[in-house]
């Protein structure tokens, strides 16, 4: 059954570029289209910066170590102010993350609209010529001259048509797990740079007489602190485009975790003083989307190291797949290697990139370069690419660029 809607839209502002998503990759991408001098709106449907790394409570960052640009830079600065660090020494203090990157956006001068839902993509042809967003203003037409998808779970791009993979072979059960992260508080001094608590969790569960759902699971506290996150909870086979199914999922993550914290208090008693804080307020999904771009990143680029011309990112972490078959992980060594920014241009679609976990590659490639120091460095080289183009007004598939990737 349909409805018809009539609708007039205002129109709110024209820019240079929307960034749509305010994660790794959306920060990456805005302040340095910011920096660049483009006239730049970030939308984002959260009330801070950072995604995954912020609304997710996620910890630690992953594949930064080698990297120049932003992400080298995010890390200095929240090394000098003693917020990084602690477990694997790549651990950061979700707040500071918040303010640093918020700091670097208006330093950039880049336009902010938090609470905003992007909900349209407005497209002539395969042609994106701006976004419909909604928030407590009303819904409004916002104009640009490129658009950044940068959802994670390729929202816009979606919306204008652009094709997608997903899963494998279109079967979502297979797409990796959902995890609902939550933070702890009064963590044993003993355990504060963190562990794997796998073997603490069994132990629990099965004084409990329940079965474990998931058997790699991390506590990691925040640098300087007694309160850190648990990566525990597992929830498969839910369907990540499925609004229905994100909300079971939810709910069951919140049981899982609510378990989890009382097994742990009362069969161990080193944990017996332990707080439960909170779940994110976002599910974490690993994979849904991925765009179908000009290249499209192969798990055998990953193995053999390729490298580009047009190289946005260099990666060095390996693939991890959460599957459900060993309740656990499935990884494997990759080669360090490169994602050319083709792989970032949805296919044959002019004024919209891609930049994050959505962009073009097999699922095998994504369980590598899906870590938020990869998608913040796509995100910066995607912009560099735009800014290129429209200073010299053409196709950013016609652009030159030789991106300095790593230091
Ligand atoms: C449970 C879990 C644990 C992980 N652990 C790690 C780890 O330890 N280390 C690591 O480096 N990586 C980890 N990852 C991977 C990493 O977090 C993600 O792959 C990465 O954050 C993707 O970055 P992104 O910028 O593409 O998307 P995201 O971080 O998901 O950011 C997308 C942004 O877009 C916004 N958005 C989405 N839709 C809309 C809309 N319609 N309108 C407006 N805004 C919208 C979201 O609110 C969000 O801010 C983990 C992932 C998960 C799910």
């Amino acid at each position: 059954m349909f409805i018809e809607e009539q609708l007039s839209t205002p129109v709110y502002g024209e820019y240079d570029a929307i960034v749509v998503g305010a994660g790794p990759a959306g920060c990456g991408a805005a302040i340095t289209l910011g920096r660049s001098g483009l006239k730049t709106l970030l939308i984002e449907k959260f009330n801070c910066l950072g995604g995954a790394w912020t609304t997710g409570f996620m910890n630690p960052l992953f594949d930064f170590e080698h990297k120049s640009g932003i992400v080298r830079e995010i890390v200095t600065d929240l090394r000098k102010k003693g917020q990084f660090g602690g477990f694997w020494d790549k651990s950061f203090n979700y707040e500071y993350m918040k303010s640093l990157l918020e700091e670097k956006m208006s330093d950039a001068n880049v336009e902010i609209l938090y609470n905003t839902t992007f909900s349209r993509a407005l497209v002539k042809g395969k042609t994106v010529y701006g976004v419909i967003a909604e928030n407590i203003s009303g819904r409004y037409a916002y104009l640009a001259k490129t658009v950044l998808d940068c959802t994670g779970d390729g929202n816009v791009a979606a919306n204008a048509g652009c094709p997608f993979e997903l899963g494998e072979d279109g079967d979502f059960t297979q797409c990796q797990a959902m995890t609902l992260m939550f933070l702890v508080a009064n963590i044993p001094e003993k355990y504060k740079d963190g562990l794997m608590l796998y073997e603490k969790l069994s132990g629990a569960y099965e004084k409990a007489g329940k079965e474990i759902p998931f058997k790699v699971p991390y506590l990691i506290p925040v640098p300087r602190s007694h309160f850190g996150v648990i990566q525990f909870t597992h929830m498969y086979e839910y369907d990540p485009l499925d609004a229905a199914a994100i909300t079971r999922a939810t709910m069951e993550g919140r049981q899982q975790l609510v378990d989890a914290f009382e097994y742990l208090t009362k069969y161990d008693d080193e944990f017996k003083d332990l707080e439960l804080i909170g779940s994110s307020n976002v599910l974490g999904v690993r994979e849904s989307r991925r765009i179908i771009g000009e290249y499209t990143v192969t798990t055998d680029d990953i193995l053999n190291g390729s490298t580009f011309d047009d190289a946005v990112a260099y990666v060095e972490f390996h693939a991890d797949l959460h599957t459900r078959s060993n309740k656990g992980q499935h990884c494997f060594g990759t080669k360090p290697y490169q994602i050319p920014m083709r792989a970032l241009i949805p296919k044959d679609y002019s004024g919209l990139v891609v930049a994050g976990r959505c962009i073009s590659g097999s699922r095998e490639a994504m369980a590598s370069y899906r870590v938020t120091g990869d998608c913040a460095q796509m995100g910066e080289g995607a912009a560099k690419y735009i800014a290129k183009a429209q200073k010299d007004n053409c196709d950013i598939r016609d652009v030159k660029l030789k991106l300095r990737l790593t230091e």
